[in-house]
């Protein structure tokens, strides 16, 4: 009777739920799978965030305490997204309900007060409010308040790819990061410089190396032979110039060449793909799928390769390359260009293909916009992440694809356990 009893009690909560899932029209979440999720100390895959530092008296005085973006930001991003409210009542205690001047202003003021009173542990206690234990920062080197175990590193490497002086702003930038100065003897000299770095990083306690070279060329980066790759460098060291093919011809050497290498001295290879941080960016050219034939280049297996960004609007594309066992992809930027419950779909999709394989990532970065800087950014993408997982958890459930114990341990993979394998993090 007792048990008759309570199982009408179960029935009529099944029913009573039931109704309050169809009147909604949010998408529901498992309330304690998300309070789960919240509690997960992610590795964050891809950043760029910003060491500590002391913050000028005049900062706090600036006429537009929101500042500007350098182009015409995609809705999220812009600085009077009202989910930077949020950001700014968690981390800096703001209590207003609008951005004017003026109360933007006192949220600045109580930023850059904390900035001071935090010091060198700014850039720690940002992580810590964001639940992000382990962040991969993208920076030419790390700064004070990045250290090990918490601050990881990740240089960028493209600069080896253009031997060659060259008058294009972008590719100067990227030969400076790497400190090429001067016309290399001979290629097989050059790749020994390019070896020796890779050592000396790993050394520093780089954990992978960045390519962003796809906001200068596409990603089709055929096998190329030594000949080949040597005939190329003869050329230009003849003539003082080479043609825009054989130009790619080296790159396509030198990159297949790095990413041997790196994976010969245990550093991941980060590839950016997808859209980039400005309105003529070469989308086309940054579609994930133009690195299959890399992928499968059999001489490439002992390197593994991460897909940054997840190669939205190519996110498919990015997932079914999940199936080559070396190739991982990342979800950063994702976190603050989508809405949760896009980004719930492109989770769900992956999930259900490799769960094994997915990062999580924020792509948090700095801009001259005080109050939508990489900390509030960092803050923003990392709650979105949570939400949209338990979400695309959620719905595998009621789909009956997974157990809620599984929906657990796929959230600790995604936000913490993959990264962690993928790089030996936790050993420290
Ligand atoms: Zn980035």
């Amino acid at each position: 009777m007792k048990r008759h009893i309570y199982s009408c009690g179960y029935l009529l909560l099944a029913i009573l739920s039931l109704l309050v899932q169809s009147v909604s029209s949010q998408p529901t979440v498992e309330r304690d799978l998300l309070e789960a999720i919240q509690k997960i100390k992610a590795v964050d895959n891809h950043a760029h965030v910003l060491p500590a530092r002391s913050p000028d008296s005049t900062e706090e005085e600036r006429s537009d305490p929101l500042g500007k973006t350098p182009f015409e930001y995609p809705v999220r991003l812009r600085v009077t997204n009202p989910e930077y409210l949020q950001a700014w009542r968690v981390l800096y205690g703001y209590r207003h309900h609008d951005m004017t001047a003026d109360h933007a202003r006192e949220g600045l003021k109580a930023k850059l007060r904390l900035m001071k009173e935090k010091g060198t542990n700014y850039p720690s206690w940002v992580l810590d409010q964001a639940g992000i234990d382990i962040i991969l920062v993208n920076t030419p080197s790390l700064g004070p308040g990045q250290n090990a175990p918490r601050f990881r590193w990740v240089p960028l490497a493209d600069g080896f790819l253009f031997p060659f002086a060259s008058e294009e702003e972008r590719i100067k930038w990227f030969r400076k990061q790497v400190g090429l100065d001067s016309l290399p003897t001979g290629l097989t000299e050059y790749m020994d410089t390019i070896r020796k770095r890779l050592d000396q990083w790993k050394k520093a306690g780089a954990v992978a190396i960045k390519f962003a070279i796809a906001y200068v060329r596409s990603l089709d980066f055929a096998q190329v032979s030594d000949e080949e790759a040597n005939r190329v460098f003869e050329h230009y060291r003849q003539d003082g110039k080479v043609s825009a093919n054989e130009q790619k011809t080296l790159q396509d050497f030198l990159f297949r060449f790095m990413a041997r290498e790196a994976g010969r001295e245990g550093l991941v290879v980060h590839i950016h793909t997808g859209i980039g941080a400005e309105p003529y960016f070469n989308i086309s050219g940054s579609n994930p799928m133009l690195l299959e034939t890399m992928f499968n280049d059999p001489t490439l297996r002992q390197t593994n390769f991460v897909i940054v960004h997840g190669g939205w609007p190519f996110e498919r594309e990015a997932g079914v390359m999940l199936i080559k066992p070396n190739v991982y992809a990342d979800f950063s930027a994702q976190t603050f260009l989508r809405s949760t419950e896009a980004l719930s779909g492109v989770l769900r999709g992956w999930l259900e293909w490799y769960p094994e394989k997915i990062l999580f990532g924020t792509d948090s970065y700095p801009d001259d916009t005080p109050l939508a800087n990489w900390e509030e950014k960092l803050w923003l993408a990392t709650r979105t992440s949570r939400e949209a997982l338990a979400l695309a958890l959620t719905q595998m459930m009621k789909a009956g694809e997974i157990t809620r114990q599984r929906a657990e341990e796929l959230a600790g993979m995604v936000l913490r356990d993959n990264a962690a394998k993928l790089y030996g993090l936790g050993k420290h």
